[in-house]
């Protein structure tokens, strides 16, 4: 195994994970930084946290529109959540199928369970090859299937025909990571009680709080109350809790910084298809893929201007020479695009 790489911190513009950078941490009203540090002062730091948060479930309910009659279980991030899942319909053996590229944390968190891990090629372009995806389900009959919708690093969005296809035809669970939600403005959430082998996983760290660490996985009851089971019993902090309900009170300006994402995202895939040589892929995320003539060369010509972005060309065999750009703020893409036209 390899552990998921994470650069050190980096001094200069970053836009390598997908992070809300119009999120300053200056800017937050006054208002919002004192009930911030206030709510956290009068935290009960001695006690353990109350695992089912119901404050903070509450206010997700509300601003992100999940039905009482589903459950709701939050990790440190979806990374957690993943861990949880795997551990849960993994133990024991079994199959689980993910599509590549992708996440790679799906890959590690089965080996880690001893999950047979399954991958699916997507075809050059990146588009989903269905008919090999439902044949290898057929074929291992899966406990698992991972989407991520839209997918990460591609950022593409699959047919939802083709995806209820493969819910019909799987034979376990499916989980559709919904951690770019936000971008593309398309969801499963209002179809969750169609399909009831689909649970969908989202996350707080792609519009502004992925330093909170706050995934969630949303479901019937019946799958999140197995997924409780083995899930650290206090795994969620308190000061994790306050700090993630007072920030989804200010939900609409979160809303605000991913849609100034899609603008920098449209902005970048416009810029980039008119650079010689360089073909962009349509994304519905916070970031662009896209590929260059050397995709070493540019990503040290941008490291050596202080742009720190994503080299993906060893992921997979259709990766080469691809980087993939986060939508940062508007003069972060400037930056961007110009180092990027001295460079090429
Ligand atoms: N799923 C996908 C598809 C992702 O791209 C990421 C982060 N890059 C995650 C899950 C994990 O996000 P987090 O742990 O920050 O919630």
């Amino acid at each position: 195994m390899k552990a998921y790489p994470v650069a050190p911190p980096w001094p200069g513009i970053k836009l390598e994970l997908m992070e809300d950078t119009h999120f300053d941490p200056q800017l937050p009203a006054v208002e919002l930084r004192r009930e911030l540090g206030e709510r956290m002062a009068a935290a009960a730091f001695n006690r353990y946290p109350d695992p089912s948060a119901p404050a903070l479930k509450d206010m997700m309910r509300k601003t992100l529109g999940i039905d009482a009659k589903y459950e709701i279980i939050l990790g440190s991030g979806s990374d957690e959540v993943i861990t949880i899942i795997s551990q849960s319909i993994l133990a024991g053996g079994g199959a689980v199928v993910s599509l590549e590229p992708s996440f790679s944390v799906f890959k590690n968190a089965a080996t880690a369970v001893a999950g047979r891990y399954v991958g699916v090629s997507l075809r050059a372009d990146f588009t989903l090859d269905v008919d090999a995806l439902l044949a290898t389900i057929e074929r291992e009959q899966p406990k698992l299937v991972w989407i991520v919708y839209p997918n990460n690093p591609t950022g593409n969005l699959y047919p939802d025909a083709d995806i209820e296809r493969v819910i019909k035809a799987a034979p376990g669970l499916v989980v559709i990571d919904e951690a770019y939600e936000a971008f593309a403005g398309r969801s499963w959430l209002a179809r969750l009680d169609e399909f009831p082998n689909l649970v969908l996983m989202r996350t707080l760290s792609k519009i502004g709080l992925a330093g909170i660490r706050l995934g969630y996985a949303v479901g019937a009851p019946d799958w999140i109350n197995e997924f409780n089971k083995v899930r650290g019993p206090f795994n969620v902090g308190v000061l994790q809790q306050i700090a993630a309900e007072v920030m989804l009170k200010h939900f609409d300006t979160l809303k605000h910084h991913a849609r100034q994402m899609v603008e920098q995202r449209d902005r970048m895939f416009n810029a980039l298809q008119k650079m010689p040589g360089v073909t962009p892929f349509p994304s519905a995320a916070n970031f662009v893929l896209a590929r260059f003539p050397d995709s070493a060369k540019v990503f040290d010509g941008l490291k050596a201007r202080g742009i720190l972005v994503r080299n993906l060309s060893a992921l997979h065999p259709h990766m080469a020479n691809t980087l993939r750009l986060s939508a940062g703020t508007p003069s972060e893409v400037e930056a961007l695009l110009v180092a990027l036209d001295g460079i090429l």
